[in-house]
């Protein structure tokens, strides 16, 4: 049987790497390099539910094929959810990690309840329907920035169960309790199922 092929939607190559390391047989991802894409996928809705759908129906609406989006948010418990949907541009309109990591701490100097967490969403689009899987890890904010795994907030944010920040811990160990992994478990459960109904 040919290997069901789906595109990832999305130009942030450490999320690729996250996710290629959990492709089951018989599926295929492509990334958008693979495809030649270099245009920006805007990014401009309210919610993470919103922007990953977004995304993935942007990317299906040029290739007309099965794709794949996620959009990502850390949302903090004393910060009612901030910096949520504005993750990724919280210190500026440049998209910037370490100064949103700055901005995060800072805003949280002196604050006991530290309590956070990732949020993903992945937004499928087959056949022109729109399916959503949800990915969520509970944890803390770090008092200061440690590590140098990961990508984004990974230096900051402490998984339940565990003394160290994402960015100190092991990349495979990241990878099989995230958000992101969370999520794409789902939405490979899903996909097994409608092929399984096919055959
Ligand atoms: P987006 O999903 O690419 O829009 O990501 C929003 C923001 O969250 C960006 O600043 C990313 O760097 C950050 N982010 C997304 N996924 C992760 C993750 O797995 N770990 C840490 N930060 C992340």
């Amino acid at each position: 049987m040919n290997d069901l092929k789906l595109i990832f939607a999305t130009h942030n190559l450490n999320k690729f790497n996250e996710i290629k390391k959990m492709i089951p047989h018989g599926i295929k991802v492509q990334s958008l390099t693979d495809l030649n894409f270099t245009c920006e996928i805007p990014e401009n809705e309210n919610t993470i539910e919103k922007n990953a759908i977004f995304k993935a129906k942007f990317i299906y609406s040029k290739f007309n094929s099965t794709v794949f989006a996620d959009d990502t948010g850390l949302e903090v418990d004393s910060l009612n959810g901030k910096p949520g949907v504005h993750s990724a541009r919280y210190a500026g309109i440049k998209r910037d990690s370490t100064k949103n990591n700055e901005k995060l701490l800072f805003e949280l100097s002196g604050i006991e309840n530290r309590k956070a967490n990732f949020k993903t969403i992945i937004s499928l689009v087959h056949n022109g329907k729109v399916y959503l899987f949800e990915g969520k890890i509970v944890g803390k904010i770090a008092l200061s920035q440690k590590g140098s795994h990961g990508f984004g907030y990974d230096s900051i944010f402490i998984p339940d169960g565990y003394k160290k920040t994402f960015g100190e811990l092991d990349p495979n160990l990241k990878n099989s309790i995230s958000h992101r992994s969370i999520a794409f478990k789902k939405l490979m459960s899903f996909l097994k199922k409608i092929s399984d109904l096919k055959n």
